[in-house]
Order: structure tokens, then C-alpha cells, then sequence
């Protein structure tokens, strides 16, 4: 039985959402061009796109938006930010950016150098990029059982830590210019890095004298996991928990989209590093605006230093958390192949097992995530091979491993019978399954596809 921990605030301002029939849907989605992106959000009943930047603020943010400090330089938001980031995670320097992707402009280029590695449990698109742009290699020693969707494995974000030394003795460390944590791991589904990975990928960084930096979207939800499954961290509280991961880094890049719970901003944290942070400070003052505000307004970091401590709030992280384990047991229950153990943000649907039928180059996750569009309103995304840019050198269609639908849980934003109507619409579209078409690409531009491209049913 699926078990739903009640929510620990209550509704004081709604957003009408639009209900439509399967024809407006039909059309909306041949509209379209059959891309979820594409889709104008008010053709959508349920939007799980994405969990980045599509959280629901507290009144308290609210509060904080109103009172923010919009001076240009010197901000009282500034300071409170500042001081926010040194009680959570214990590092003196940070800088605000306007997201995480502006973090990883601004950092990677102080970290690695031409032809060097980056190595990590696995690279984010957006990091994977940044390090291409650095002219370095991104390279991913996730654990084994991160690729098994069946096995119940309590941290599949884990580094392969025996992998990472053999690779840094292979390439040697002068030629490593940075290891990444990711918490949680969100290519992987979600799932979550262990306490004592994190302290054994650390102690490999110190020994060879490499930097690690900890990709920090979902750092809350990572130690929330934490708390719940690994020995000896059951009494700790999230913050104390928080502290010790971030104790073993060096740095941070994060996405404040997600565990900052605010619609926009990010930051960048060094624990120590005074050289370092007046490198990121002369180039945050090009790209992104001067050092005290960094491309938010000062009501945007007022929000989000309120967030931070919010997000750290147990009884939330135990809503939000469960939340996904709910609708990831009732899929289960109903006979939806998904990633298990649920990650923390997002369930991913094993397309490939659901439409067996449907070859990789047809794309069952894109046919799956039309079909729920379809029959429930529900914008989801593919990730498979249809976000798979054709091979650069034969320009041949891509298989990719596993051929996910993914649904993000935004924070706060969704309630229980919402939860119910997405299970209920995943389970008929399986019981369905045998009578689902693929999709073929009739346009696509250069790279990063999956946004812009055209499709049509096939036959
Ligand atoms: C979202 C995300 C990023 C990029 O952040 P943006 O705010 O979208 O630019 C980087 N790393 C991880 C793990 C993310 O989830």
C-alpha cells in the first residue's frame, strides 16, 4: 500500500489550471509538432517537465520579495544570503549568479585547463557542456548498479571510487583538473550519494591533490536520504548533515532552481580559497552583473536565502520525498516499469520495457510522453534516444541506453489527488501500451534536438 505523508503547509493562493478534452489535446499536440516543448503550458493540465524553477514560495519568501534590498552594490539581500551560505554549509566565499549554468561558466574555467579531465560520478548536460568548453573531458564512474533499474540499491548516485583512483593513476592527477559530485545524481534518476562516498571521494581528491566540487542542485533531498538510509545518520539533524557533505569539497556550483526552492537564481561557494573566489569575482562582474548581486535582483536573493533554510526543514523533506516514493509505489502497484528506488525528484518510466514494440530510432520515451499528454494532460519528457543528437561523424540515429519518460515533481506545488490522477493516467496508458505508434524526426537542428525538433506518428 502506497503511503502519502500529508503536507506540512496549506494553500493560500490557487492558480487555476485549465481542463481539456483528449480533441483540444490532439490538437494542441499535433500543433506542436508532437515536441512537449513546444506545447504552450496552458494546453497542459499537469506540468512535470521539470522540478527547475517551478517551485511554489512560501508567504515568508513572499514576505522576503517585498523587502529586498535593490541597492546596486552592498545589498542588506546580499548579506543575508552571504551569511546564510556560511551557517548551512560552512564555506566563507560565495557569489550569487542568475543560475546554475552561469555558476559552471564562471567556475570551470578557474578549475580545468585544455585537454585535462573533468571526472565525475556523472556531468549534468549543462556541466558535461561547460567542461567542453573548456576544451577538458568530462568523464562519468558512476557506480554499476545506477544502470540497473531493478536493483534496490540505496544510493545508485554513488562515484565508483576504486574506478576514480585506477583512472587518476591511469591519466595521472596532474592531468585531473577537477572532480565532480553531483548530489543527488540527477542523470541517474534522482538517487542519492552516500556520507561515506562523499568522505572517500574527498580523501582520493587530497591525496593526489585534486580540486572536488559538489554540483549542488538537490543538496537538501541528498541529505534527506542520507538521514534516511544510511547507519549512524538516523539522529542528525539535515543541517549538521548538510555541513559534514559539504566538508568534503572544495566548492560548490548550484542550481538554487531546485533545492533553493525560488523560480531563479544560483550560486557559486568556496570553502576557502581567497584566490580562487577573486578569480570567480572578476569574471562574474562581465558576465553576470557586479559581485553583490550577480544577475538577480536583490529581492530574488532575499528569497532565496529564506528558501535555503526551508528547504532544510525535515517534515517538508519527508512531504517532498515521499511524494515521489507515493507515486513511484502506485506505478509500481500498477504494473508501470520505473527507476527503483524512486530518486528524489522525479519517477523515470521504463519506456523500453512498457513498448517493447517501438525500436530506439521510433523513440518509445517520446511516445510514451505524447501518449500521457494525450490521455491526461500531463507534460512529461523523453530521455533516450530521442534527446540523443545523431552521431557527429555518420550522422546515424543514436541508441542510448535506457529509453526513460521522465515526470519531475516540482516542490510544493502539486497535492495528493493531483499525484493519483498522474498514476492513474500512467497505468491506462501501459494497459493501452500494445496499440501505441513510434515517432519519426522530420525536422531537427544541429545539436540539442530534443527542444526545438519536429515529429510525426509513424504509419
Ligand atoms: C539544473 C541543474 C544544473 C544547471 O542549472 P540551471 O539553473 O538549469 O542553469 C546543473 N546541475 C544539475 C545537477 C542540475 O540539476
Amino acid at each position: 500500500m502506497s503511503n502519502y505523508i500529508t503536507e506540512p503547509f496549506r494553500i493560500k493562493m490557487v492558480e487555476p489550471l485549465r481542463v481539456t478534452t483528449r480533441e483540444q489535446r490532439e490538437s494542441a499536440i499535433k500543433n506542436a509538432n508532437y515536441n512537449m516543448f513546444a506545447l504552450p503550458s496552458k494546453e497542459v493540465y499537469i506540468d512535470l517537465l521539470t522540478d527547475s524553477g517551478t517551485n511554489a514560495m512560501s508567504d515568508t519568501q513572499w514576505a522576503g520579495i517585498m523587502v529586498g534590498d535593490e541597492s546596486y552594490a552592498g545589498a542588506s539581500s546580499y548579506y543575508k544570503l552571504r551569511d546564510a551560505i556560511r551557517d548551512i554549509f560552512g564555506y566563507r566565499y560565495m557569489q550569487p549568479v542568475h543560475q546554475g549554468r552561469a555558476a559552471e561558466k564562471i567556475l570551470y574555467p578557474c578549475l580545468l585547463k585544455a585537454g585535462q579531465y573533468s571526472v565525475s560520478n556523472m556531468h549534468f548536460d549543462t556541466t558535461r557542456g561547460h567542461v567542453g568548453l573548456c576544451k577538458a573531458k568530462p568523464v562519468d564512474l558512476v557506480v554499476a548498479e545506477a544502470r540497473d533499474t531493478e536493483a534496490n540499491y540505496p544510493f545508485k548516485g554513488n562515484m565508483d571510487v576504486e574506478k576514480l583512483e585506477k583512472f587518476i593513476i591511469e591519466k595521472g592527477a596532474e592531468n585531473i583538473g577537477v572532480i565532480v559530485m553531483t548530489i543527488t545524481n540527477n542523470s541517474a534518476g534522482g538517487q542519492p550519494v552516500s556520507m561515506q562516498n562523499l568522505r572517500e571521494t574527498f580523501a582520493l581528491a587530497k591525496q593526489y591533490g585534486i580540486v572536488l566540487n559538489i554540483d549542488a542542485a538537490r543538496f537538501a533531498e541528498n541529505a534527506m536520504f542520507i538521514k534516511e538510509r544510511e547507519e549512524g545518520y538516523a539522529d542528525h539533524s539535515i543541517v549538521e548533515i548538510t555541513r559534514e557533505m559539504f566538508s568534503y569539497a572544495d566548492s560548490f556550483t548550484m542550481s538554487a532552481k531546485k533545492d533553493g526552492i525560488v523560480n531563479m537564481g544560483g550560486i557559486i561557494g568556496i570553502k576557502e580559497d581567497s584566490d580562487l573566489f577573486t578569480k570567480v569575482q572578476a569574471l562574474t562582474v562581465p558576465y553576470e552583473g557586479f559581485v553583490t548581486y550577480g544577475g538577480l535582483a536583490g529581492r530574488d536573493m532575499e528569497a532565496l536565502a529564506i528558501g535555503l533554510y526551508e528547504a532544510l526543514e525535515e517534515d517538508y523533506l519527508a512531504y517532498r520525498l515521499g511524494q515521489i516514493r507515493y507515486l513511484g509505489d502506485k506505478l509500481r502497484e500498477g504494473g508501470v516499469p520505473i527507476q527503483y528506488p524512486t530518486g528524489g525528484h522525479a519517477v523515470f518510466v521504463d519506456a523500453k520495457r512498457v513498448l517493447p514494440h517501438i525500436p530506439y530510432y521510433e523513440y518509445p520515451g517520446q511516445a510514451l510522453v505524447i501518449e500521457a499528454y494525450l490521455e491526461g494532460g500531463i507534460r512529461g519528457c523523453d530521455i533516450g534516444s530521442y534527446m540523443l543528437d545523431p552521431d557527429p561523424e555518420t550522422g546515424k540515429q543514436m541508441e542510448a541506453e535506457m529509453e526513460f519518460a521522465r515526470f519531475c515533481i516540482p516542490r510544493r506545488v502539486y497535492t495528493q489527488s493531483h499525484l493519483d490522477h498522474i498514476a492513474n493516467t500512467l497505468i491506462s496508458v501501459k494497459e493501452n501500451a500494445d496499440s501505441l505508434k513510434g515517432y519519426r524526426i522530420v525536422w531537427q537542428p544541429e545539436v540539442l534536438r530534443h527542444f526545438t525538433a519536429k515529429l510525426e506518428p509513424v504509419g
